[in-house]
């Protein structure tokens, strides 16, 4: 730490206390103390030291051509301000910064330019630690990292090969965003919309072969470390949300042909050869009881399923639906909207015709981006349907009780199966056995592991 008799006047600019000129120029001004500040070491963290740590990590940028913008200063000046607060208050801050070097970006860069991506990084980093010193960051600089240089990269192959060994890190076959442009594989995130992060369109699912960190391992850990952290609730149940493992079966609707549609019986239709939208579920007991189908906006079927009758209404929703946070399209306290798209699937047990909706509520990037709407067995449903007008169809009766003509809301509890064909007056436990094993041996569904 310094002392305060020990500070001089800056080479360039004046003394803010002295006398204030009348236009703040910052040019001659913030250089003179950017380069007091640097002489000083003030922003240094000490290694070994009895004051009070605080340690305040940013996000590594990724260091592309075009330099920082606003919404980097968005990030790291409050991180900022809380370090030079600590530090004043006499504490031991470690504030560091680094770059996120690797990766497409920096590929396709050389690719395109026939650069080397050691050269253009080179390039940006320097950019971008001469712009942070330009806004006054308060970075301890003797710790700069870079992911690309080999003294890092190091220790990121021998974590990898420690993840290996303890069969953390392994390949598998998987369903994956293609961008035929990038020629890449992308993650729900980068594929959101439909469209690859770089605005690239096209976008294809591909079973690819890839290595994965297999974090479900830790989902328990996760979830109860949720009740540690001082974060808002609607932000930890998102998180449980996420991480929460279900059991559960992976069942696929047939899409009913457009040029078919009209008031005849889906058993009348012809389905779509190997082509149809799956859902998961953990209540396959309520199939017979299915009367609508929900898919998010981002859905990637949803601009073939709709009816040109439909398209207007179903772009404008999409629009908005993309102008939204996750956050705010999961939060309970909102009325759920959606708008039909014209399209039908078919129940593949009662063969009935389902209409199929989208909603922003459900989410693309989690689990299949579809929902089958049991309006009489999910209040979330049930709301729904009652301010649409579909069909409520009670499929659980209570244990006890008589079936029930009309209901005023869901019954989300265990009870006998009715209205369910071969499947009436079992037990729903039971039920939920009995027509995952139904429709695995008829090949429309298959038991799945949701995390
Ligand atoms: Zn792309």
């Amino acid at each position: 730490m310094y002392q305060k008799n020990e500070i001089k006047k800056p080479r360039s600019g004046k003394h803010p206390a002295s006398s204030l000129p009348e236009d703040y120029i910052p040019q001659a001004f913030e250089a003179g103390w950017q380069q007091f500040w640097e002489e000083k070491g003030l922003h240094q963290a000490e290694t070994y030291s009895q004051r009070p740590k605080y340690y305040c990590l940013d996000f590594f940028p990724y260091p592309s051509g075009d330099g920082l913008h606003v919404g980097h200063c968005r990030n790291y000046i409050p991180t900022d301000v809380l370090s030079r607060w600590r530090r004043m208050q006499g504490w031991n801050v470690l504030h560091p910064m680094g770059w996120d070097s690797f990766g497409e970006p920096a590929e396709q860069h050389a690719v395109s330019h026939g650069v080397h991506p050691r050269v253009t990084t080179d390039r940006n980093t320097a950019n971008y630690r001469r712009q942070m010193t330009l806004i006054g960051a308060s970075y301890d600089w003797s710790r700069e990292i870079d992911s690309s240089k080999p003294e890092y990269y190091r220790w990121t192959q021998w974590f990898f090969l420690q993840l290996y060994k303890r069969g953390l890190a392994y390949r598998d076959t998987n369903w994956q965003w293609w961008c035929p442009v990038c020629q890449t594989t992308l993650s729900s995130h980068e594929a959101a919309g439909g469209v690859c992060w770089r605005g690239h369109t096209g976008l294809t699912r591909r079973e690819i072969p890839a290595w994965y960190f297999k974090i479900t391992a830790y989902a328990d850990e996760l979830i109860s470390g949720l009740d540690t952290v001082d974060w808002p609730e609607k932000i930890k149940a998102m998180q449980r949300n996420w991480i929460g493992r279900s059991e559960g079966v992976e069942i696929t609707f047939p899409i009913l042909k457009e040029s078919q549609g009209g008031s005849k019986s889906a058993t009348e239709q012809d389905y779509m050869v190997n082509s149809g939208i799956k859902v998961f579920t953990t209540r396959p007991d309520t199939l017979y009881g299915v009367t609508f189908f929900v898919l998010s906006p981002e859905h990637p079927l949803v601009s073939s399923l709709t009816t040109n009758e439909y398209r207007n209404q179903v772009d404008d929703y999409r629009a908005k639906a993309a102008a939204m946070s996750e956050i705010d399209r999961m939060s309970e306290e909102r009325e759920k909207t959606g708008v039909f798209t014209g399209a039908y699937v078919v129940n593949p047990l009662s063969g009935e015709r389902v209409p199929v909706w989208i909603a922003d509520y459900v989410l693309a990037t989690y689990g299949t981006g579809a929902v089958m709407g049991v309006p009489a067995h999910d209040q979330r449903d049930f709301e729904f349907a009652q301010k649409y007008g579909l069909t409520v169809k009670v499929v659980i009766v209570p244990p006890g009780s008589s079936q029930p003509g009309e209901i005023d809301e869901a019954f989300t509890g265990e009870g006998i199966m009715a209205n369910s064909g071969q499947f009436d007056d079992l037990p729903s436990t039971e039920g939920i056995e009995r027509v995952t094993s139904y429709l695995e041996e008829k090949d429309l569904g298959k038991r799945t592991v949701q995390y």
